[in-house]
């Protein structure tokens, strides 16, 4: 059973309200979900500056509304991707992915099961582009936001950042 109260006993100290801090302009950064990957100590970020979505691969493709919706919100100055060496996206194949999906919901519909959005690659770096493509490409986002988007690579080795586009 899940309880805040340890957490709230540690200190926990009333998060402001945005109609105390205001809509600050905000960069937005596809991450991967791996949790051994920090965007934000690794860009250096504080909450105020940025809004991290993390997705399996750190693939912007499932949540382009998103984006519009935040920049909405608070205006994006920068959509970035960061992706990562060794992430569990060249692990596995779309297929397999589907073929799990199918084992355990026998019934699904085929168009249900290929509609299904993934991230999986051979090759995280044409992956990484394939992905900042996806968001220069999206009709549903602003011009300039889209125009400027990029996509770095994280080496988890070494810790440097490469920029792909
Ligand atoms: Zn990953």
């Amino acid at each position: 059973m899940w309880s805040s109260s340890a957490y709230i006993e540690k200190g926990h100290k009333p998060i402001p309200l945005f109609t105390e801090i205001g809509f600050t302009p905000k960069k937005m950064i596809f991450s991967c979900i791996d949790g051994r990957v920090n965007p934000e100590e690794l860009l250096g970020l504080t909450d105020a500056d940025a809004v991290i979505v993390r997705t399996a691969s750190g693939t912007p493709a499932r949540n382009l509304s998103d984006v519009a919706a935040i920049d909405n919100l608070t205006k994006l100055t920068e959509l970035i991707v960061i992706k990562h060496t060794d992430c569990g996206a060249v692990y596995m194949t779309d297929n397999q992915i589907r073929a799990h999906i199918r084992t355990h919901n026998p019934d699904i519909d085929n168009q249900v099961l290929n509609s299904v959005v993934l991230g999986t690659t051979h090759d995280i770096v044409e992956r990484t582009r394939k992905d900042v493509e996806l968001i220069r490409n999206s009709p549903i986002i602003r011009k300039e936001l889209r125009e400027t988007a990029s996509g770095l690579l994280f080496d988890i080795t070494t810790g440097k950042l490469t920029k792909i586009m």
